[in-house]
């Protein structure tokens, strides 16, 4: 079983990208589970027709701890097995531990056992600050690889960057390593070039790149991803690749964070900064 988390900047395209290329993972025959770690308890929806899922949490406060499986897991587009985390109410304690009260109860009912047949497991992770919680999946090994979407923008190269700092903090002792950077396009000047030069620099390579499509928008509406809803699209294509990229992917690395300043020389480098 592959143990993968996705993390990256608010609003970078996470949950889109990870329903996405999941859709793709599924015609290739696999059998995926998807956690959602944002707070905002978002990260299912596609593969669930727009169905709100009761996130783990709330599960927890409105039935006690008597929770089986079905309770928190739901079945989605071919198959995928969708668990939402969620996030206590707003202003109150750490929105990370959601994540964490949700991966031990997954563990406690067996979620992650041989007999379900698992190949993959996927955490779509809050990664602004690589604090408390959201650490989680990476500190204790629970996800073994990452993966950070990112775009040509100065901010989300910049979380980037400090979601690597995060990983090598815990890569010796969690194990975890860095699979790669997808692009995810802000449509930006020269971004498939830099994208390309800022991860080889953190010492890893960008995975893929994903052009900004409206279909994404479409299908979104009609909450659906975009395999679902438009299967033949070139969008739908792009994430067929990027879900054999990440299946077919060798390359694993405990990276190389920038100090802010190299970072700020790539987008001078590339034209962003005059
Ligand atoms: P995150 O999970 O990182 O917070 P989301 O996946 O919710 O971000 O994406 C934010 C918005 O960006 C979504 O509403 C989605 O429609 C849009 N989006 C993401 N990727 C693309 C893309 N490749 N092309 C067009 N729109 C996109
Ligand atoms: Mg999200």
């Amino acid at each position: 079983m592959r143990k993968i988390a996705i993390y990256g900047k608010g609003g970078i395209g996470k949950s889109t990208t990870t329903q996405n290329l999941v859709a793709g993972l599924i015609e290739m025959g696999e059998k995926v589970m998807v956690v959602g770690c944002d707070p905002k308890a978002d990260s299912t929806r596609l593969l669930l027709g727009g169905l709100h899922q009761q996130s783990v949490l709330d599960t927890l406060r409105e039935e006690g701890e008597d929770v089986e499986l079905d309770d928190v897991r739901k079945e989605g587009y071919g198959g995928t097995l969708c668990v939402e985390s969620g996030g206590p109410e707003p202003g109150v304690g750490c929105a990370g531990r959601g994540i964490i009260t949700s991966i031990n109860l997954l563990e406690s009912l067996g979620a992650y056992e041989e007999g379900e047949g698992i190949d993959y497991v996927f955490y779509d992770v809050l990664g602004d600050v690589v604090c408390g919680g959201f650490a989680m999946p990476m500190r204790e090994g629970k996800a073994k690889e990452i993966y950070i979407v990112c775009s040509g923008e100065m901010m989300a190269m910049y979380a980037a960057n400090n979601i690597c700092k995060g990983i090598v903090k815990f890569a010796e002792s969690g194990g975890i390593r860095l699979g790669g950077i997808i692009c995810n396009s802000r449509k930006v000047d020269n971004e498939e070039e830099m994208i390309k030069e800022f991860a080889k620099r953190l010492g890893t390579r960008m995975i893929y790149f994903v052009p900004r499509d409206n279909m994404v928008q479409k299908a979104e509406i009609n909450r659906k991803t975009v395999i679902e809803y438009e299967p033949d699209c070139e969008q739908a294509t792009h994430y067929r690749n990027l879900a054999k990229c990440i299946a077919e992917n060798d390359n694993y690395v405990i990276p190389k964070p920038m100090p802010t300043d190299d970072l700020e020389k790539i987008l001078i480098e590339f034209g962003i900064l005059d």
